[in-house]
C-alpha cells in the first residue's frame, strides 16, 4: 500500500479530508447497518436537534504505526465504553461496543495510506461522534441519530521536544457540580472557547479551571486532565465528579504503579497546594503528557521545580513507557493494543 505523499512531520494538528469515513443511522428505535462513505459533507434539516439543542457526544483516539510496521489502536474499547456513558447522560442511544470497534477497524483499514509512517511522530487521529439529526423545536431529545467516525493524520504534537506550558487560573468555570463536566460532549467545549481565546490573547497556553462551587480546587483545562508529582516522587491525580475521565490519565496511573512502582493517589487537589509539587503535566490523547512549567493565579506565579525547558523526570518516565506501548517498543498490559493491520 502506497502512503499519501504528505510532509508528515509538518502537517500540524489540522483537519485533512481523508478517503473514507463510517456512518450508521439510528431510526425507529434501532441502529441500521453501518457503512463506509467517501462523502465528507453532511446534509441536515435546519431544525436538526444537533443544530438547535446541541445533542452531541464524541470521542478521540489514535491509530499508530508500530516499529515493526503494524497499525494499532490504544484501548479503543475504553472509548466505546466512555461514549456509551456520555450518550446515556445525554439521552442518546449509543452504538454497541462491537459496532464502535467495527467502525474504528473499517475506517483505519480503508484509510491505511493516511496512517503516518513509524518514526515521523505523526499519527492518525480518529474522531467518533454521535448526534441528534431529526427536527425538534420543542425542547426534547432527538429520536433519530447518526454515529460517525472520521480520521485525519496529525503531526507530532511537539516538534523538537515538549516545551512546558504556562497556564492561567481562569475566572470562568468549565463545568458545574452535577452538570456535564464528566461527559465528553461538544457543549463543554463551546462554552470554553471564550475563556480559551481570552487566555491566549493574554499570552497563556491554556486555562486551569477550578471547581465551580468553591473555586479553590483544581479541576482540569479545557481538554486535558492534570497529573502532579510530589517532591517524594508520588503521583497525585485530582479527583472530582466534574472532571472528564481521561483514558490517558487512567492508563498512566496503571503504568506508574505497575511498571515504575510509584505510589499514586487520587484525591481532591487544592490550588493552594500547587507550590508544593515538583512536576505538573496535562494528559490526553493528543499529546499524551504535556509538561506544565508555570501556573499564574491573578499575577501570582507558581513555578514548578521541573522548570520551563523540559518535562520533569518522573513524568518523562511515564511518558516514555506509554508512548513505547503505542509504538510497539514496550510490552503493554493485556488488551491495551488492538492490532488492525
Ligand atoms: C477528551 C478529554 C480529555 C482527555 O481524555 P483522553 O481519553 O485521555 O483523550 C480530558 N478532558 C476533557 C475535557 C476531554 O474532553
Amino acid at each position: 500500500m502506497e502512503k499519501k505523499n504528505l510532509d508528515w512531520e509538518h502537517i500540524g494538528f489540522n483537519y485533512h479530508k481523508t478517503d473514507y469515513r463510517y456512518v450508521a443511522e439510528y431510526k425507529d428505535g434501532v441502529w441500521g447497518e453501518g457503512k463506509l462513505t467517501g462523502e465528507a459533507d453532511i446534509v441536515l434539516n435546519e431544525c436538526a436537534n444537533i443544530l438547535q439543542y446541541s445533542q452531541q457526544v464524541f470521542e478521540g483516539l489514535k491509530a499508530y504505526t508500530t516499529a515493526d510496521g503494524h497499525i494499532v489502536t490504544f484501548r479503543p474499547d475504553q472509548n466505546a465504553k466512555r461514549m456509551a456513558g456520555s450518550a446515556r447522560f445525554m439521552e442518546m442511544p449509543a452504538p454497541s461496543e462491537e459496532m464502535f470497534l467495527e467502525a474504528v477497524d473499517q475506517v483505519v483499514r480503508a484509510n491505511a495510506a493516511w496512517v503516518p509512517p513509524y518514526g515521523t511522530g505523526a499519527t492518525l487521529y480518529l474522531r467518533p461522534y454521535l448526534f441528534g439529526t431529526n427536527p425538534v423545536i420543542g425542547v426534547k431529545p432527538a429520536s433519530e441519530f447518526q454515529f460517525r467516525l472520521f480520521c485525519t493524520p496529525v503531526g507530532p504534537y511537539f516538534r523538537g521536544g515538549a516545551k512546558p506550558l504556562t497556564l492561567c487560573v481562569s475566572d470562568y468555570d468549565r463545568a458545574a457540580p452535577h452538570g456535564t463536566g464528566h461527559v465528553k460532549a461538544s457543549l463543554n467545549y463551546a462554552m470554553s472557547l471564550h475563556a480559551y481565546v481570552e487566555a491566549h490573547a493574554r499570552g497563556y497556553d491554556e486555562n486551569l479551571f477550578l471547581d465551580a462551587a468553591s473555586r479553590t480546587m483544581v479541576e482540569e483545562t479545557g481538554g486535558a486532565n492534570f497529573v502532579f508529582v510530589t517532591k517524594d516522587g508520588e503521583l497525585v491525580i485530582p479527583q472530582s465528579d466534574s472532571i472528564l475521565p481521561s483514558i490517558t490519565r487512567r492508563s498512566l496511573v496503571e503504568v506508574a504503579r505497575d511498571y515504575l512502582g510509584l505510589t499514586v493517589t487520587e484525591r481532591p487537589v487544592s490550588l493552594a497546594e500547587l507550590p508544593y509539587f515538583a512536576e505538573a503535566g496535562l494528559c490526553g490523547t493528543a499529546a499524551v503528557i504535556s509538561p506544565v512549567g508555570k501556573v499564574v493565579d491573578h499575577g501570582r506565579e507558581i513555578c514548578f521545580p521541573s522548570g520551563m525547558e523540559k518535562m520533569g523526570p518522573v513524568l518523562q518516565q511515564v511518558y516514555d513507557l506509554l508512548t513505547g506501548m503505542q509504538m510497539g517498543t514496550v510490552e503493554a498490559p493485556a488488551g491495551w493494543i488492538r492490532t488492525i493491520l
